[in-house]
Parts: C-alpha cells; structure tokens; sequence
C-alpha cells in the first residue's frame, strides 16, 4: 500500500523516502548503497561515483561538480566523495579542494545565498560582495553586509543580543508592579516607601500594601514588618543604566531594519513601477530606470544605517564618535528625504529631483563609509 505521501516524495526525491529511486539509473535506494544531497535528489552511490570520476578527469574544475539532477546548482558535497571515490581518486579530489581552498581564501569566496555557486572576488580594501545573484554579503564572515561594523564587532553584538534578554528578565525580577495602576516600578533606595512614577500611588515595596496602612502595626512607619530581603540597590542602577544604554541603540537598530525590510519589499513592485512611469512619460526604459537605483541605494542605507547603531554602541565617547554621529546623522537625513520619493505614486514623481537625491545621498553613504573603515576610534572593551 503506498500513501500518498509517498508517491509525493518519489516524485520529488525528497530525502527521508527509502523508498524512492535513484533519479539516473531508476534502482531502488539501498541504505548504504546509495546518497541523498542536500538538495534533496537520491542517487544511488554508483552513478553518482561514475559522475564524479569523469569531473575528476576535467581537473580542478571538478569542485564545482554540482548534483547531477538537471538545473539543479547544489555544490557535489565533499563528504559524499569522501565516502564514494576509491580513495586514491578521493585524495586527488582532496588536493584540488585544498589547493583552490588556498588560493580562494585571500580574494575569493563562495557566494552564501540558497542555490548560488557563483564565487565571488573581493574588491578594494571593502568587505563588502555584491554577488551576481543579487545576494549582498561580508567577504569574511558570510553573513548578510554589515559595513561599516567590523565582523569581530557583528559577533559581539549577536551576543550582546542574546544576553539582553537576560538583563530584562532580571530587571523585571528586581522590579514590581504598581498595585493601582501595574506599571513597573524599580527600587532604587533603601526606603520601603514607593510612590508609582505613572499614578502616584503610594505603597509599600514590601507587602504592597497602602502607605497609609503603615504605622505602628507594621513595626514603625518606614518599615514593615515583612521580611525584607537585602537589595542590591547598586547593582540594579547599573543594569538599569546599561540597559538603557543599550535599548537607546538597538531601538534605532531595530528601526531601520525594519525601514529596510520595508525597502526590499518595494522591489517587488519596481518593474510595474518603471513600466508605469514609462507609460506617463512616453520613455524609454533607461530613462525610468532611476526608480530601481532609488531603492537600491535606499535599502543600502538602511542596512549602514542599522550597523550604525552597533558600531555607535561600541565606540567610546570622544571627538572620533562625534565626528562619526554626525556623519551618521547627515546619512539619516538624506535617506529619510530618499525615502519620501522613492514611495511617491508615479505620477507624483520628478526625475531629475529624485536623481539629485539619489547623487547626494550616495555620497553621504560613501563618506560615511570611507570615513569609519579607515578608523573605528576607539571600541570599549565590555560589552
Ligand atoms: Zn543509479
Ligand atoms: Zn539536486
Ligand atoms: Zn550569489
Ligand atoms: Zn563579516
Ligand atoms: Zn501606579
Ligand atoms: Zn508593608
């Protein structure tokens, strides 16, 4: 009895079917006998040890063997031929990997986007690739572009991400609800007394109780006779201070980000865009191109923008973060301006306006750049 999801999965050779075929020569899959790539497609180890060993024969090219399935661009992954090749022929495979694995690391790299073999070369002292796949990615790391933050700094900042949750839940620990109106109030002195910053109620930090309630029965005014536990007054300022040191920054980060979001999601719509604009003005399309460079460059600002606020959040105070603020904050005002046009209808749109800010704020983007890869200034060393 085959279920449906079965025919589902040999028709599509998705991994996890023992039941589906080899997609060149039709056996069935045996365990041990035949691989599933990542892509998904099975082979039986046969033919796929006869395709690898004839792009052995071509030479180093053979590192880019791809899956054999038609149209499908999924790297041959070495730990198949690992486990394929006789292994005279797989140590021969072996010293092309690392021979072009040398050669590559200084100026090339693979392009990190799903389904991209393409390789790409580093240009200038920018860590910065624009592959042909559209995809835009650090030549060091791989993740998505980050200028004008350093790798080292984009790890720090994952983390400090991560811990930030942390920190949260602490301060919410140290921190409790206004009984009248639920608002979050922080101890930050010894005194029991509290009045909420929103209502101005008045309680008593220990039992929660009405102020007023407070007297002799409560074992004196300023104290209750609950069980206080020592607070660490001190540090709760620290962690309150820091966090709010941190959210000043991340809030922004987080902005533009999701300005930036907004931006590739105007791309989706930029070829009805141009053909509309053409249509209005009776032109070519060379002339109308500028829509789709205006949203390109908007959402490279936004992505400098938002790595702003990282590099921002690590550098310490001083006349070189001054100099890089103002910078930063020329750059926010151009791409709000670029912003306004690049969503305006088609009608409402004017060419040559749009061009003067595409221009202008471009070299904003390249000054800010220019001016951080140089020198960073100083970056604290905690976190
Ligand atoms: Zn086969
Ligand atoms: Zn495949
Ligand atoms: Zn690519
Ligand atoms: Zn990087
Ligand atoms: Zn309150
Ligand atoms: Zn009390």
């Amino acid at each position: 009895k085959v279920t449906r999801k079965e025919k589902e999965n040999k028709r599509t050779g998705l991994r996890g079917d023992i039941n589906s075929k080899c997609r060149i020569c039709d056996d069935d899959m045996i365990p041990g006998k035949s691989s599933s790539l990542s892509c998904g497609h099975n082979f039986c180890n046969d033919c796929l040890r006869m395709r690898l060993e004839s792009q052995l024969k071509m030479g180093p090219s053979c590192i880019t063997a791809t899956c054999p399935e038609q149209e499908c661009n999924v790297i041959f992954p070495y730990s198949v031929a690992k486990r394929i090749l006789h292994p005279q022929l797989f140590e021969k495979y072996r010293n092309y990997v690392t021979q072009s694995f040398v050669k590559m690391k200084k100026e090339l790299c693979w392009c990190p986007g799903v389904n991209c073999v393409w390789i790409s070369k580093r240009v200038g002292i920018s860590t910065d690739v624009n592959c042909r796949c559209g995809s835009k990615y650090c030549f060091l790391c791989g993740r998505p572009c980050h200028s004008p933050c350093t790798c080292s700094l984009v790890e720090r900042w994952e983390l400090r991400l991560n811990e930030d949750n942390a920190a949260r839940d602490w301060l919410i620990a140290n921190s409790k609800p206004c009984p009248k109106c639920k608002a979050h109030i922080q101890k930050n002195q010894g005194c029991n007394h509290m009045t909420c910053s929103q209502c101005k109620h008045e309680f008593c930090w220990i039992c929660l109780g009405n102020w007023s309630d407070h007297g002799s029965q409560t074992g004196g005014f300023y104290n209750c006779n609950r069980p206080q536990k020592s607070q660490g007054a001190n540090d709760l300022d620290k962690a309150k201070e820091r966090l709010e040191y941190f959210t000043h920054y991340h809030d922004r980060y987080q902005e533009h980000n999701k300005s930036m979001k907004f931006a590739e999601n105007q791309m989706a719509e930029i070829q009805s865009k141009i053909r509309q604009f053409m249509q209005l003005r009776h032109c070519e399309e060379r002339f109308a191109e500028f829509v789709k460079e205006g949203v390109i460059l908007l959402i490279d600002c936004r992505r400098v923008l938002k790595w702003t606020y990282v590099l921002g959040y690590y550098m310490e105070k001083g006349e070189r973060k001054k100099l890089f603020e103002f910078l930063q904050q020329d750059l926010e005002k151009n791409t709000e301006r670029l912003s306004e046009h690049t969503e305006k209808k088609v009608d409402a749109i004017n060419r040559d306006e749009m061009l003067n800010y595409i221009a202008l704020t471009r070299n904003y983007l390249r000054n800010l750049i220019d001016g951080m890869s140089e020198v960073q200034g100083k970056i604290r060393a905690a976190d």
